[in-house]
């Protein structure tokens, strides 16, 4: 049995009745209705004004039906609505974004996952704590810029997407440097990008054990990102530099990659021990999360961020991944959320993965 989340007035709303998959309209929603659709589910869309066109342009994912709101606060006011379609909320990285990560705690309806991972999400130093704690290597984060010794990049707290970092080949090229707000000087990771979803279920009791439940791995993705992926095209850095250019980290887009098979080993006690100490620290990570790092040519992987919910990358795998294929077929991981919730309904286990 793993740890109650929610409580039974949370859940009143889907007592004997059939959920419906909700979630706001942007990020991975296709992806989540059309899995939830595959599993026999409903489905309705949150949208801030009118529904995407070009959602009708997708009839295998598009929403059952849509409720409209003329403003993102006014997203917490559906309540009512949601609990009468007896919805169940997927959340996903623009949802939280949009709505805040405050509001979106104090949501009065079952959510899909553990919200109390957001305490320690959000808040750069307490992912560290988080991760650090639980033995994941990490980037070093330098106090101040004398202690550099090597290339490092400037992080601006709050910079969507990595907007405007800064990168410095060395302490020399830093002394320039005058910061334009709070942000943190860390070590630049040469190597290669890697962007792991795995998803966690506290129910399953077969697999790669972890806790009482056990750990899969859906897909794997890189981003795309402008305008560092092309910048080199132009010349050297510090020539651009002059010229008034400077790096940024706009996630674009997304590709597919796969791992060294002999790294997988890595990987995935990489991803168990960031499960198993969120268990010891709030209870648990449920479901999809992400693991984001540089594998260097010493093959160590280093862990710059994780994602605690569904990330976009994994869009690529609507119908399987190289990963899903060999857990099941057509899984991807809006699919495997809806398949996750009907296994805790008839085990009478929503309380575990809800909250
Ligand atoms: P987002 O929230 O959109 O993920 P962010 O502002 O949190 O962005 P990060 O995810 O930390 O920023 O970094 C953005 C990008 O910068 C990464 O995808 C990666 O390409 C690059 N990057 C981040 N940290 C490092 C590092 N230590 N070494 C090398 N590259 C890095």
């Amino acid at each position: 049995m793993g740890v109650r989340l929610a409580s039974g007035d949370r859940l009143a709303s889907l007592e004997g009745r059939s959920p419906t998959i909700a979630t706001l309209c942007s990020h991975s929603s296709l992806q989540i209705f059309h899995g939830a659709r595959a599993e026999g589910l409903a489905t309705l869309g949150l949208c801030v004004g009118r529904p995407p066109k070009f959602y009708d342009a997708f009839p295998l994912a598009r929403p059952d039906r849509f409720v409209s709101v003329p403003r993102v606060k006014d997203l917490a006011g559906v309540e009512p609505q949601l609990k009468e379609q007896a919805a169940i909320v997927v959340p996903h990285g623009s949802f939280v974004e949009y709505l805040g990560a405050e509001l979106f705690g104090k949501l009065d309806v079952p959510v899909f996952g553990n919200r109390a991972v957001l305490g320690w999400e959000y808040d750069r130093e307490k992912e560290r704590e988080w991760l650090e704690s639980a033995g994941v290597a990490m980037p070093r984060r330098y106090a101040d810029a004398s202690e550099v010794d090597g290339p490092v990049i400037v992080k601006y707290f709050g910079a969507k997407g990595g907007k405007g970092f800064f990168l410095a080949k060395n302490r020399r090229a830093l002394e320039g440097f005058r910061p334009e707000g709070p942000h943190v000087i860390q070590e630049y990771i040469l190597g290669t990008r890697y962007y792991m979803h795995f998803f966690y279920s506290p129910l399953s009791d077969r697999g790669y054990r972890v806790g009482h439940g056990s750990l899969e791995l859906l897909g794997m993705d890189r981003r795309d990102e402008a305008n560092i992926d092309e910048l080199y095209k132009l010349g050297a850095q510090e020539e651009l530099l002059k010229a008034g250019l400077r790096p940024t980290f706009v996630v674009t887009g997304n590709v597919p990659v796969v791992l060294r098979e002999s790294l997988l080993e890595r990987a995935f006690e990489t991803a168990a021990r960031i499960v198993e100490r969120s268990i010891e620290l709030f209870g648990g990570m449920v479901g999809p999360f992400c693991v984001e790092g540089i594998m260097t040519e010493e093959l160590q992987f280093k862990v710059f961020e994780i994602s605690t919910r569904i990330v976009a990358g994994t869009n690529l795998f609507i119908s399987g991944s190289p990963y899903s294929d060999l857990v099941a077929p057509d899984l991807s991981t809006g699919r495997r959320i809806a398949k996750e919730i009907l296994l805790a309904r008839s085990e009478g286990r929503l309380a575990e993965i809800l909250s």
